[in-house]
């Protein structure tokens, strides 16, 4: 894995000239398009430190990255000077981080990881009802018990059946022999066609899910399914801290990933990233978008160039080197929280690889837990709160909380 760092000079450099090859509103004479540049009460574009503030320059300017820009000859080509840059982020997503071969996927910057699950989703039902004429009732969602609720969403809207496994309640791994109960009384029920929801992190635990188990069974079964990756949350963290990952476009039965860049990333909302492998996007074709050249693939239509501009630039201030370094240091803070819980006997749920600590309800006060704003998996009846190891959080806030829990602990012992 490597994508070069560049300075922030380069980057803005790059970026300006992204948007020197845009068609600009205020210099050309554009009479076609329902859009122009933001509001100029508000933003006005004369302000001196614009020239410094790439990301602004281009949020001003307002250019829509409608449809997908990895395919084809045919798309919109007035932003075509950032919808490039955009091309470049989806590329080192898609090659350096998931090992995909160059020419060999499509992705946008989509809403987020809601739509891009939705996304990967519709693809699949359209691919099993147009490849295989199936029914909607013969084709089936499995995910687990701790699955993100993106997908039971996706699910009512597609009009699909789920499948939910249930997961060990201390290991938080899918339950392998309820997975094969489950799907055997699909296949007897009438489910011909699967779409597989592998979590890459779940939100709540930072549980990866077991993959290569999974697909394993589903190939000894000779099993019909399509495969998605859930990494809206562990997107940007766990392939950078695994080192050996089934999780790349080098495994076979990975068809898709999501991805948040506003999440472990700190981009602004709005930038989900979707990446499928080549071919997929077609089942998604709305062939109505007659106004959009080169029509449109995504679930949102008109989105945000600067978001997707705004991601590059993270990516590149950074360089693969320099992310990976910062999370580290995620994890390695997140591993100093865990080793002073198992000091004072705090049970609680961590996967190594990931920046989550999930504790037993019983181990913390609801005071606690409210004061220091750590979020339960059920808000009427929480079993587990979970504290998220983001860059915000420092050590001194980690220490006082460390300390109230053990004067607690203290408490509750005499
Ligand atoms: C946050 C999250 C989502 C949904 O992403 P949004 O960006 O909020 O739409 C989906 N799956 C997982 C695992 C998540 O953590």
């Amino acid at each position: 894995m490597f994508w070069e760092k560049y300075s922030y000079s380069q980057i803005k450099s790059r970026v300006f000239e992204g948007l020197s090859r845009n068609t600009n509103y205020r210099t050309e004479r554009i009479l076609g398009i329902p859009a122009t540049f933001l509001d100029t009460d508000i933003f006005y574009d004369d302000a001196a430190f614009l020239k410094d503030a790439p990301f602004l320059s281009v949020l001003i300017a307002n250019p829509n990255h409608i449809g997908v820009h990895t395919f084809g000859d045919e798309h919109e080509d007035f932003f075509a000077g950032t919808q490039e840059i955009e091309k470049d982020l989806v590329k080192i997503c898609a090659e350096e981080i998931f090992s995909a071969e160059p020419g060999s996927y499509d992705g946008y910057v989509a809403s987020g990881g809601t739509e891009a699950n939705i996304e990967a989703l519709w693809i699949y039902r359209n691919y099993f009802m147009q490849e295989r004429s199936a029914k909607p009732a013969e084709i089936a969602v499995i995910y687990s018990a701790d699955t993100h609720y993106s997908i039971p969403k996706a699910l009512n809207l597609l009009g699909l059946e789920g499948i939910e496994i249930p997961v060990d309640e201390t290991t938080r791994a899918i339950r392998i022999h309820a997975l094969e109960l489950l799907v055997e009384k699909a296949l007897a029920d009438g489910c011909k066609h699967f779409i597989v929801n592998v979590n890459m992190s779940t939100t709540m635990f930072g549980s990866v899910d077991d993959i290569d188990t999974m697909t394993s069974f589903f190939d000894l079964l000779h099993l019909d399914y399509k495969l998605h990756v859930d990494g809206a949350y562990g997107g940007f963290i766990y392939p950078f801290v695994a080192n050996e990952s089934s999780f790349t476009f080098k495994n076979e039965n990975i068809t898709s990933f999501s991805i948040d860049g506003h999440k472990m990333l700190q981009a602004p909302y709005g930038t989900g990233i979707f990446l499928v492998r080549k071919n997929y996007l077609k089942y998604v074709c709305t062939n109505e978008a007659g106004y959009v050249k080169g029509k449109d693939f995504t679930l949102c239509g008109s989105r945000s160039g600067a978001n997707a501009v705004c991601v590059w630039m993270i990516l590149r201030i950074h360089g693969s080197a320099g992310w990976r370094v910062k999370m580290h240091q995620l994890i390695d803070r997140t591993t100093f929280i865990c080793d002073k819980l198992d000091e004072s006997g705090v049970v609680y749920y961590r996967n190594p690889q990931l920046n989550i600590v999930t504790i037993r309800s019983e181990y913390i006060s609801p005071e606690l837990a409210r004061k220091y704003h750590l979020v339960p998996d059920s808000h009427h009846d929480p079993s587990w709160y979970k504290i998220v190891v983001m860059p915000h959080v420092r050590q001194g806030i980690i220490d006082d909380f460390l300390s109230e829990l053990k004067y607690e602990q203290k408490k509750i012992l005499s």
